[in-house]
């Protein structure tokens, strides 16, 4: 096991139904250290160019449009193995399918509307954690 930090998002679903919180909370009981946090609405372009690893799917323009409706917080998150595990802190992208108590089960309603982001690989980390933070936010 290894120190990881990871880029988490709590989507506009959670954060309008004042649930980021309770999320954020939620990951640090579960041992995740939030080294920087900030809310903010994503422009499209921003939008497009965080998901455009998934331009060719169906659901990219409503994901877009879903992500841009109103404020996230995106965050990121420090732990033993971060990765892997803030995604199983989350669950299943499928809030049905995912594990009870997990936050997507919690407070998920769709498998778009899903409560909450993480990155899926340590190389995909680094490049989400600099789309969104600077160097010198990331000393803490
Ligand atoms: P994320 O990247 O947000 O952490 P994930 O890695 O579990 O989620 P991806 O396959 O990367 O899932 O899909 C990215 C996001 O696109 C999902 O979290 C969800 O909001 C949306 N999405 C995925 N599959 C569908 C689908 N079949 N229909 C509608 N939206 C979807
Ligand atoms: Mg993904």
């Amino acid at each position: 096991m290894s120190i990881e930090r990871t880029l988490s998002i709590i989507k506009p679903d959670a954060v309008s139904a004042g649930k980021a919180g309770a999320i954020l909370q939620h990951f640090e009981d579960k041992g995740l250290r939030v080294v920087a946090s900030r809310k903010m609405t994503l422009s499209r372009s921003q939008a497009l160019a965080f998901y455009a690893v998934h331009k060719e799917r169906p659901f990219y323009e409503s994901l877009v449009e879903f992500m841009t409706e109103g404020p996230v917080f995106v965050s990121v998150l420090e732990a033993d193995s971060a990765v892997s595990y803030h995604r199983e802190v989350m669950g299943a992208t499928n809030p049905s399918d995912a594990s009870d108590g997990t936050v997507r089960a919690l407070y998920g309603s769709s498998i778009e509307r899903n409560a909450c982001h993480g990155s899926d690989s340590l190389e995909n980390a680094q490049i989400e954690i600099g789309f969104f933070f600077s160097g010198a936010e990331l000393l803490a």
